[in-house]
């Protein structure tokens, strides 16, 4: 019976045709939850890296409360008195 092998061959082929979605989709949602850490560790690693570049160059500096000249933490010289804190430059110190 010729007619019915070849109809048991499209059934196989259809099968197959199913199994192979199938198979694929397991695949993709297997790798999906791993895609998405990749992609959240890929943007952290992304965000971390523009913050440096946007931090690097921001010193805070603090301006002389005598003559105003401003100057990195590690030049100025805190005066405190009365609870309030002032900036004195190396030179205002003195
Ligand atoms: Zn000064």
């Amino acid at each position: 019976m010729p007619s019915a092998e070849h109809d048991e061959g499209l059934g196989n082929e259809r099968a197959k045709d199913a199994t192979m979605a199938d198979s694929w989709l397991h695949t993709a949602f297997a790798y999906a939850p791993w895609l998405i850490f990749a992609l959240i560790v890929l943007v952290a690693y992304l965000a971390t890296r523009s913050h440096e570049k946007v931090a690097a160059p921001t010193v805070q500096t603090y301006s002389c409360a005598a003559c105003g000249r401003r100057g990195r933490r590690e030049q100025m010289v805190q005066v405190a008195h009365e609870g309030a804190v002032s900036w004195y430059c190396a030179r205002c110190a003195d």
